[in-house]
C-alpha cells in the first residue's frame, strides 16, 4: 500500500522505531533510518530492509537534539527519494530521578529529543507534504502522555507535550490531506525499558524482579509487555487510506493501563 512513498523514521536503529521502519518497508515504502548505534549493526539492519523488502533504505546519524541536523534529515529524505510522505517521530530517551535532584541538562535533553525534535521535523516535512497533498505524521508518545509516574518529570512533560502538538498540527493540516496522530504505548520490551531498570531499582529501593512486576507491569492490567511489532502495525494502519479520517488522535496501546 505504500509503494512509491518514502518514510523518515527517527530513532529507528532499535526497538519501536526499527519495527516501524521494517513494517513501512514491508508495505513498499523507501526508508530513511536514523538513530545512534554501532555502524556495523546499523548497516546490517539497513541492508536487511533493502534485501527483505525490495525497497531503498538509507541511514542518517542526525542528532535529534540538534534542530539543524533534523532539518538536514528531512532534506536528505526529500533529495534522495523525491519526497518525505511519512514522518515517524520516534526517537526518545528517558531519565529517572526525583524532581529535586533531576539534573537540569537531563531535563533539557529529554525535552529536546522527545518533544522539540518532533516540532522541528514536522516543520521541515510539512511543506513537501502540502505540495503533494498527502502526508502521514505519526509520533510515538507514551501512556505517559495521558497519565504520570513519579520520578519521570521530564519524560511525562515531553510526552504530554506531544499529545498537544499532535492536536494543534492535526487541526492546521485538516484540509491538506495530511493526518497527524500519536501512538501511546504502555511498556514495550525494548532497550529503553531495560536501561531504566537499574535507576528505578535505586530510586525505589527494589530488586530487579520487583521493578519488573511491581513497577513496570504494575500499571498494565494485562500483565504482558506490548511488542514493538504491535506498535508498528498500528503505525502502518495510520498510513492506510482507511485511516484518512483519523487525525489529532492519541491512540493508546497499553494493555489497559490508561483505562484504570
Ligand atoms: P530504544 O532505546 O530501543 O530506541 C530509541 C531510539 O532513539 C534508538 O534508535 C536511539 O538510537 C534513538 N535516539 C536516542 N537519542 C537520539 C538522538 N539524540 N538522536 C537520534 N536518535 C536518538 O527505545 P524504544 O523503547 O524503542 O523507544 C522509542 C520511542 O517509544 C521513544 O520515543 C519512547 O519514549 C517511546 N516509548 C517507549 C515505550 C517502551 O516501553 N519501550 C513505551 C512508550 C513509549
Amino acid at each position: 500500500i505504500l509503494k512509491g512513498k518514502s518514510a523518515v523514521v527517527t530513532g529507528s536503529t532499535s526497538g519501536i522505531g526499527l519495527a516501524c521502519a521494517r513494517a513501512l518497508a514491508a508495505a513498499g515504502a523507501n526508508i530513511v533510518l536514523n538513530g545512534m548505534g554501532v555502524p556495523a549493526d546499523v548497516e546490517k539492519e539497513r541492508s536487511a530492509i533493502e534485501s527483505e523488502f525490495a525497497v531503498k533504505a538509507i541511514y542518517s546519524s542526525a542528532d535529534m537534539a540538534k534542530p539543524n541536523e533534523i532539518f538536514d534529515l528531512i532534506a536528505l529524505g526529500e533529495n534522495t527519494f523525491g519526497s518525505v510522505d511519512i514522518l515517524v517521530n520516534n526517537a526518545g530517551i528517558q531519565h529517572v530521578s526525583p524532581i529535586e535532584e533531576f539534573p537540569a541538562e537531563k531535563w533539557d535533553a529529554v525535552i529536546a529529543i522527545n518533544l522539540s525534535a518532533a516540532f522541528h521535523a514536522i516543520r521541515a516535512a510539512v511543506p513537501g507534504m502540502k505540495r503533494r497533498s498527502w502526508g502521514r505524521i505519526i509520533t510515538t508518545a507514551s501512556a505517559h502522555s495521558l497519565v504520570a509516574s513519579p520520578f519521570k518529570s521530564a519524560y511525562v512533560a515531553a510526552k504530554h507535550g506531544i499529545a498537544g502538538l499532535t492536536k494543534a498540527v492535526a487541526l492546521e493540516l485538516a484540509r491538506s490531506k495530511i493526518t497527524c496522530n500519536c501512538i501511546s504505548p504502555g511498556y514495550v520490551w525494548t532497550p529503553l525499558v531495560e536501561k531504566q531498570i537499574p535507576n528505578t531499582m535505586v530510586a525505589r529501593k527494589l530488586r530487579r524482579d520487583e521493578v519488573i512486576s511491581d513497577v513496570l507491569l504494575a500499571a498494565q492490567p494485562t500483565k504482558e509487555f506490548v511488542t514493538a511489532e504491535q506498535v508498528a502495525s498500528l503505525a502502518l494502519f495510520l498510513c492506510s487510506a482507511d485511516a484518512a479520517q483519523i487525525t489529532g488522535a492519541n491512540l493508546a496501546i497499553d494493555g489497559g493501563w490508561t483505562a484504570a
